[in-house]
């Protein structure tokens, strides 16, 4: 994924050692990192990248807007507001409120109606059987947060 960091991996320990954590999260490099963990049982030093990129990522949504690809937080959030509504993904209304809430109105408009045609995409939603479990889990998490047991 290094590819498609502006600064790779190496780098960003280095910016974090000199205290550059800011520019770190303006950068769109932590929400490439797919959390393979080769850096981490790779490297010679023992830094654990991994849990590194996942805690800046965890920095970036608390600071919200730091980073250039906010739209990685747009989707997170509509992705779990369909889990938690749902039990369930629902793609139509997870792009529907993407493109909406991205101002890309138009950026489906010709793949969209194909998909439905040959039933890529459901029209409506289905529900988990087990929606209230689920909605149990994220009112414990909230709980937790409130509590400040979880963050
Ligand atoms: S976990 Fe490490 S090797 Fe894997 S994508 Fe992220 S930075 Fe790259």
């Amino acid at each position: 994924m290094a590819t498609f960091m502006e600064h790779p991996p190496n780098r960003i320990v280095r910016l974090l050692q000199l205290g550059q954590w800011r520019r770190v999260l303006a950068g769109r490099s932590i929400w490439y990192c797919v959390s393979c963990e080769t850096c981490s049982t790779r490297c010679p030093n023992k830094v654990h990248l991994a849990s590194i990129m996942d805690a800046l990522r965890k920095l970036s949504w608390d600071l919200k807007g730091q980073s250039k690809e906010s739209y990685v937080q747009l989707v997170n959030t509509l992705f779990l507001e369909n889990i938690r509504t749902y039990g369930r993904q629902y793609e139509l209304r997870l792009a529907a409120f993407f493109n909406m809430k991205s101002g890309q109105y138009l950026k489906d408009m010709m793949l969209g109606p194909k998909m439905l045609a040959k039933g890529k995409l459901k029209v409506f939603h289905e529900t988990n059987k087990n929606i209230e479990e689920i909605q149990k889990i994220f009112d414990r998490i909230e709980e937790m947060r409130k509590n400040g047991e979880a963050t």
